[in-house]
């Protein structure tokens, strides 16, 4: 199983870290032991000292698939989560201005907070509107309007598959509205799709 993170696929996200709005979908992956489930509590690890929450939401892949067509890519899925895609700010800057890969500032350990209960795609209409939003300690951090990704579900899943093949239980996690800030110890985070509660955890 691996995790397919996708950047900058809200125009006010990319503003906010200065970016430029992407022409094609930029992804990156995280690996399965970067997963933090049942609402486990979250460590800041000690070589950071910004650690940003980016909630997301996650679509999980149901069937093999490589080269997909946009039209026939909503065959390769069939629920979507929540999820958050922890980043140590900090080292993704000194990074990025390297020009050196993300992975430590975006793979490590518990970065990829994911929800245990997934809602069928069914719940998603036909503009792909799907509210979610991210609570810190009671007060909204970032709400996010899946209809207004740069590139949807499907452009996402026909992208990423020219390059990587797409296997069962594969996590596609489809990019951060703005608002993303620093976590610290003691924060509680509670995360909603479509006003259910699907994460409820606290940092440490
Ligand atoms: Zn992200």
């Amino acid at each position: 199983m691996k995790i397919i993170c996708i950047g900058r696929n809200y125009v006010a996200h990319a503003k906010e870290l200065e970016n430029e709005i992407p022409v094609e979908p930029i992804f990156f992956m995280k690996p399965d032991s970067a997963l933090l489930r049942n609402n486990d509590p979250f460590y800041i690890p000690d070589w950071t000292n910004e650690v940003h929450h980016e909630v997301e939401l996650v679509i999980k892949i149901n069937r093999i698939g490589k080269n997909i067509e946009k039209q026939f890519a909503h065959r390769y899925y069939d629920e979507i989560g929540l999820g958050i895609d922890f980043t140590a700010r900090d080292i993704q800057a000194q990074l990025k201005s390297k020009g050196l890969p993300w992975e430590k500032a975006k793979a490590f350990d518990q970065s990829a907070v994911l929800s245990s209960t997934f809602f069928p795609k069914s719940i998603i209409p036909d503009d792909e509107s799907i509210f979610f939003k991210l609570n810190i300690n009671g007060e909204t951090v970032q709400e996010g309007d899946s209809g207004l990704m740069i590139f949807g579900f499907d452009e996402l899943i026909s992208h990423v598959s020219k390059y990587v093949t797409l296997k069962i239980g594969d996590l596609i996690y489809t990019g951060t509205p703005a608002g993303v800030g620093p976590v610290k110890i003691g924060d509680r985070l509670e995360g909603f799709l479509e006003g259910k509660e699907m994460f409820d955890f606290m940092v440490k």
